[in-house]
């Protein structure tokens, strides 16, 4: 049985006083601890709040693959390691979108970020075109191809894998439990064909405007472990709901 992972994604926002506070309320409401709940926060407030909560990890939402050197602007898995952060989005679709991340900069990233023993929570997901020639297969299957070379079958429960379909991020439109749930499945088929049994150890996520509304539904679906969520995890509020869906 894998765990389940409710993880939120703040993006650009928050404070170090806004995410403080935050992590201090959010705290107080959690109660579960069959999950695991994470906040991928900005760079600023990661040292600030990594240690607020013993009930919710804390992510960077980026990591340099090189420990140090000449990358102004960039920080290493070394510097997350050094503040106590052991999670980082990788290859989130708005890194690929804004931010020139390839499939081949991804997989520097968790490959660095697997020898730190840092989990990799890594984005993979098709755009609105793609889906409507019909290639999200082909396209999710190359960016796991690409994404996971030279890691090892053993270093698959170390890895948290979220697909997430661009056309349903910060849209507002969520894929159907269903629809998310097929990709998901033909997901862990094809990490079958490359990594045998293996492939029952990684977590993996749906995401795109999960909400209160929907999230029960989604994690109905037999191989969705668990959601990464943008918009609706900014509010402690409405982020709790999310976290309680099996209540
Ligand atoms: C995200 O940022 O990864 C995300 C899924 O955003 P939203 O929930 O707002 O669509």
């Amino acid at each position: 049985m894998r765990r389940p992972v409710i993880a939120g994604n703040w993006k650009m926002n928050k404070t170090i006083k806004e995410a403080k506070h935050y992590l201090i309320k959010l705290d107080e409401m959690v109660t579960d601890d069959k999950k695991d709940i994470i906040i991928c926060a900005p760079f600023t407030s990661l040292s600030s709040i990594s240690d607020i909560s013993k009930k919710i990890k804390i992510s960077s939402q980026n990591m340099n693959y090189e420990d140090s050197g000449a990358y102004t602007g960039e920080v290493s898995a070394p510097m997350l390691k050094e503040i106590n952060i052991n999670y980082t989005l990788v290859g989130h679709s708005e890194r690929r979108q804004y931010y020139n991340e390839f499939d081949s900069s991804v997989n520097k990233k968790v490959l660095k970020a697997l020898s730190l023993n840092i989990t990799p929570i890594v984005c993979i997901g098709e755009t609105l075109n793609q889906k409507e020639e019909g290639d999200t297969k082909i396209v999710v299957k190359q960016q796991i191809y690409h994404a996971f070379k030279d890691v090892k079958g053993r270093q698959l429960k170390d890895i948290i894998l979220a697909y997430e379909p661009i056309w349903a991020i910060g849209t507002g439109k969520s894929a159907t439990p269903k629809m998310a749930g097929t990709v998901i499945t033909i997901i862990r088929e094809y990490l079958k064909e490359l990594y045998e049994d293996n492939s029952n150890d990684i977590r993996i996520l749906y995401g795109g405007s999960v909400k209160p509304e929907n999230i029960k539904e989604i994690m109905e679906q037999e191989d969705i472990d668990g959601v990464l969520v943008g918009g609706a995890s900014l509010n402690e509020k409405t982020f709790i709901k999310i976290i309680n869906y099996d209540k």
